[in-house]
């Protein structure tokens, strides 16, 4: 459904991503974990769009979108440090992430309302549509950059570290409602993390990435029993 080929990306001659290929499934939940610097964020950067690869192509359910601006590309983007507008309200916030969409909050109101609602409702914000952002608390936060995205109906959504900012107890509750997202919508999903737990958890199929490599994808399980390398073996081990 997605296919990245010998995707590749240096910053000042120093490789963030080498040679990355990929076959990513219809409604498959991906989670890609590497260490701090692996290129995980560089990568999602790169799908959709945000940075340019020095070589390799991404291809969406057979069109190659290498070149395609952001905003065509039908991928949905929740950043490690996400830009949500303190002095706008939830539902105000959900609904900016429509503009310059077929759906346009500013031309279409009464879909755009619709819309919103259920995506805040299956995120369980209902009760916070009309509360300032800035006076959530981090995990709400987080819950409204994960609708801002869904809303656009993105056949992929690129989620960077996206529980990492939340306590233990939050960190659960999250992972319990993409869980629940995930059925509702049938969306793709690339779940960044550097949490052995939370990737082994959440992950249909799992990736090892080391230093902008790919070591392995196979379900979690298979990365454990059958390590494809020694050194996915050592990175394994040296998480426990
Ligand atoms: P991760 O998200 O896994 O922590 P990153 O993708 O942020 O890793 O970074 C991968 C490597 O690329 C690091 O060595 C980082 O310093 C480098 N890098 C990432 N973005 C840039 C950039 N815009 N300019 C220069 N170097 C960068
Ligand atoms: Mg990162």
């Amino acid at each position: 459904m997605m296919e990245v080929r010998a995707l590749a990306k240096a910053f000042s001659g120093v490789k963030a991503i080498d040679e990355f290929s990929l076959q990513v499934h219809a409604d498959e939940y991906l989670t890609l974990l590497g260490p701090s610097g692996s290129g995980k964020s560089t990568l999602l950067r790169l799908l959709a769009g945000l940075e340019k690869p020095d070589s390799g192509s991404i291809w969406l359910n057979g069109v190659d979108i290498t070149t395609q601006p952001t905003h065509m590309r039908n991928l949905g983007f929740v950043q490690q440090k996400y830009a949500l507008f303190p002095h706008l309200n939830v539902i105000d916030n959900v609904a900016f992430g429509l503009r310059h969409r077929e759906l346009d909050p500013v031309t279409d109101p009464a879909r755009v309302e619709k819309r919103v609602a259920d995506i805040l409702e299956l995120v369980g914000l209902t009760d916070l549509g009309g509360r300032m952002v800035g006076q959530l608390s981090g995990g709400q936060k987080q819950r409204v950059s994960l609708a801002r995205t869904l809303v656009t109906e993105p056949k992929v959504c690129l989620l960077d570290e996206p529980l990492g900012a939340l306590d233990a107890n939050l960190r659960e509750r999250m992972t319990v409602e993409l869980q629940k997202i995930r059925r509702a919508l049938g969306v793709t999903f690339m779940h960044v993390t550097g949490n052995e737990a939370e990737a082994i958890a959440m992950g249909d199929r799992m990736i090892v990435l080391d230093r902008g490599r790919l070591l392995q994808v196979d379900p979690p399980d298979t990365i454990f029993t059958v390590p494809a390398t020694i050194d996915v073996a050592r990175y394994i081990n040296a998480y426990n």
